[in-house]
């Protein structure tokens, strides 16, 4: 047996002994395995071919393949992350974000003209890496549609991206656009090419020109009008939804009725609904009702809602800025977290570190009493939410796609950054390095930083 640093057998069978995996992260646990007090499980995982081919409680793997003795540590899935931007993401310096929502969109806009296929390579491989060596296994990505020449162009650059670090980060692509264009021919348009790419339909609910009485007009056509697009397509819907603190501006129950009146089958993703979190008790309750009815799914992204929400200059934000976790959670309705927007107009910040989300998450929701469903957030939940069960858990006949920490304890995880990190692709360490922010700078042209 090998101990500190680990050092991974090149072997195509071998076993990681002494591990500790989080129980809610293990499906399948052996007969005899103990927990620690945080509720760990102490296992050896058997490797074999890319997959974790046995369980065993720590201690009682068979002796013949080679062994690497962890000692304790902790052991996770890798991250999915399922709610990204790849396509706007690391523009920075050529942008300088103002923290507001208006600044994100209209910054962004005036940003499209640099976008091509060439430079969105540039950016999106920069964010791939960074997710692949902290351990993200998949990746949903919002590709900006608001014309069908920018989404077709968008896909186009994120189907070479997919097949390029497939086996390493998979990808998923949404359409994302605002509501009303399902409205328009420009909808069917976007279904079709979404479809053709293997991807989802999205939409931002909460832009549209509002009646005198504060709702959304056309909101209900719209979403009609996409629940059928998608559903002729079988695709499944991701959205935008209440990225506001304007209580008017609510439109989950309005998607929820829509998804019951459709008969749609696929899954429903709401992201966001940060104003879910302000409504009064009675309203928080019954839509979740609502929601559960219509078996809505939710993702929030906690770190560029705190950075967005409630900024006023000269004033210090009161509120936090994500949505009802707790109560979400507690309806016993999925929630996942994403990480979002990273070094754009949108959030001038990120590292696409699913851990780091995680932490912030936790914090912010305060959804440690205990962690129990926590740890779930950027793991086994979006997996599901995604439609890969093989990811987002650790278990027998599920792809090696793990993360050895240094950290012996859930705490400990969740103290430190973690940047000495072990990660696993298929059962093969995974080599690479964080790409250096300057170096993208070079290549994009832009003036660096700190030149
Ligand atoms: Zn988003």
């Amino acid at each position: 047996m090998t101990t500190v640093p680990i050092s991974l057998p090149e072997t195509r069978r071998y076993v990681l002994a002494n591990a500790r995996v989080p129980a809610g992260l293990a499906d399948g646990l052996p007969a005899g395995t103990q927990t620690d007090l945080e509720g760990s499980a102490k296992l050896d995982l058997l490797i074999e071919a890319g997959q974790v081919a046995a369980m065993f409680p720590a201690g009682s793997a068979p002796d013949e393949p080679p062994s690497v003795d962890l000692e304790g540590r902790q052991v996770w899935p890798c991250f999915v992350d399922m709610h990204t931007h790849l396509d706007k993401g690391h523009s920075i310096p050529r942008i300088h974000p103002d923290g507001t929502i208006h600044g994100g969109f209209s910054l962004t806009v005036q940003d499209w003209q640099h976008w091509s296929p060439d430079e969105m390579t540039l950016r999106m491989d920069f964010a791939l890496l960074c997710a692949h060596v902290h351990g993200v296994s998949a990746i949903r990505t919002h590709l900006d549609s608001v014309t069908l020449p920018q989404a077709a162009r968008g896909f186009a650059v994120f189907a070479e991206r997919r097949a390029a670090w497939a086996e390493r980060v998979d990808l998923q692509g949404v359409a994302i656009t605002g509501i009303d264009t399902f409205l328009s021919p420009l909808g069917r348009d976007l279904a079709d090419l979404a479809a053709s790419h293997g991807g989802l339909l999205g939409g931002v609910t909460d832009t549209l020109e509002r009646g005198e009485n504060g709702t959304y007009e056309t909101l209900d056509q719209a979403l009609d009008r996409m629940f059928e697009l998608a559903g002729e397509r079988e695709l499944d819907v991701d959205l935008h939804v209440d990225q506001t603190a304007d209580l008017a501006a609510f439109t989950i129950p309005n998607i929820a009725r829509a998804r019951i009146r459709s008969g749609f089958k696929g899954k429903v993703v709401c992201g966001h609904c940060v104003n879910l979190s302000l409504q009064p008790p009675e309203v928080v309750e019954s839509t979740l009702t609502l929601a559960r009815d219509a078996g809505l799914s939710f993702v929030s992204m906690p770190t560029p809602m705190m950075y967005l929400m409630d900024r006023q200059k000269g004033r210090t934000p009161r509120w936090r800025g994500v949505t009802a976790a707790k109560e979400i959670m507690a309806a016993g309705l999925p929630l996942a977290i994403g990480g979002d927007n990273c070094r754009d107009a949108w959030f001038a910040y990120g590292d696409h570190d699913m851990l780091d989300t995680l932490k912030q998450a936790i914090r912010v929701f305060q959804t440690d009493e205990p962690l129990t469903g926590a740890l779930e957030m950027a793991t086994r939940a979006p997996a599901d939410l995604i439609g890969r069960p093989d990811l987002g858990r650790i278990g027998a006949g599920l792809p090696a796609s793990i993360v050895i920490f240094s950290a012996r304890s859930v705490n400990a995880l969740l103290c430190r950054d973690q940047s000495d990190r072990v990660v696993l692709k298929r059962g093969r360490q995974v080599t690479g390095t964080l790409p250096l922010h300057h170096e993208l700078e070079q290549a994009l042209g832009l003036a660096e930083h700190g030149a």
